[in-house]
């Protein structure tokens, strides 16, 4: 793609952002509920209120994260590139406008691989991070089901990234539009059949996010990716086939029984045995 190709792309994305991520959104989100019927992975029973309990996290979260940083961080990428051009490591390098997009997009998912790992070694983030782990029926709403908490700390951690890294404006846009995508895509309850052993040489799948929410600690150790899964290869810790089926999976957390919304909320301000 030329610099005018890029400018032009990243001028569309810009003006369509709000459009893109609540169409990718929804169109997604419906659509995984209709494969989580046609093609289910696991029996189980999502009750209306578990479905709009998870919702509503990403509800609150939205609303939170907009308070915390008006414009979001397409606005602070915007104002940063402008004052400080030749801050970011980009602007040292100054890589072909493709190559630095594509760039962006794999250090950013590289950042959140090692946020996701920090958020179950140190206590004081597990805490939060546990609400998205008390889940006992995973499916495409778990997606967004993060606390407010987890999701102000990785607001900071993405916007201090940006910054570091001088990440393009189209390149932010499109990570967190894949962002999304790839939590509802890897929270689902649906099979890919054989597709996922292949799919998980490249990308997260939902086996291998499954895996994650074990509760068992040899298995939610392993597999911490967001979008690519070389991480974990990498970084050695990924498993690629659970103790048991995943149909027997044990899912959740064992000192988290109620997965209410209002409890969910409240349980990194209770005393509670660390579990991971
Ligand atoms: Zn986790
Ligand atoms: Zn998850």
């Amino acid at each position: 793609m030329t610099p005018d190709g890029m400018t032009g792309f990243s001028q569309f994305l810009t003006s369509q952002e709000g459009a893109l991520r609540s169409g990718v959104f929804f169109g997604l989100l419906i659509l995984f509920l209709a494969l989580e019927r046609l093609r289910p992975r696991r029996r189980q029973q999502v009750s209306a209120r578990h479905f709009i309990s998870n919702l509503a996290f990403g509800v609150l979260n939205a609303v939170i994260l907009r308070f915390a940083l008006p414009g979001g961080l397409v606005l602070l990428a915007i104002w940063f590139l402008t004052a400080y051009p030749m801050v970011g490591l980009m602007g040292w390098l100054n890589l072909p406008p493709f190559v630095e997009f594509i760039a962006c997009l794999v250090l950013l998912d590289l950042v959140l691989y090692w946020q996701h790992r920090l958020f179950h070694q140190i206590d004081f983030f597990w805490k939060f991070h546990s609400a998205h782990h008390g889940d006992r029926n995973l499916n495409v709403s778990s997606g967004v089901r993060f606390h407010p908490g987890e999701a102000l700390v990785s607001l900071a951690v993405k916007a201090v990234a940006i910054m570091a890294l001088g990440v393009p404006v189209a390149a932010i846009i499109l990570f967190e539009v894949l962002l999304n995508a790839a939590s509802l895509f890897n929270h689902a309850n649906w099979s890919l059949g054989r597709l996922d052993a292949y799919l998980q040489k490249l990308i997260v799948t939902p086996d291998m996010h499954r895996l994650h929410h074990s509760r068992l600690e040899t298995e939610s150790r392993k597999n911490f990716g967001f979008f690519l899964s070389g991480w974990d290869t990498l970084f050695n810790s990924y498993k690629a086939h659970p103790d048991s089926p995943h149909s027997d999976i044990a899912l959740g957390l064992d000192d988290m029984p109620d997965d209410g919304f209002v409890q969910t909320l409240q349980r990194p301000f209770k005393p509670s045995a660390r579990k991971t």
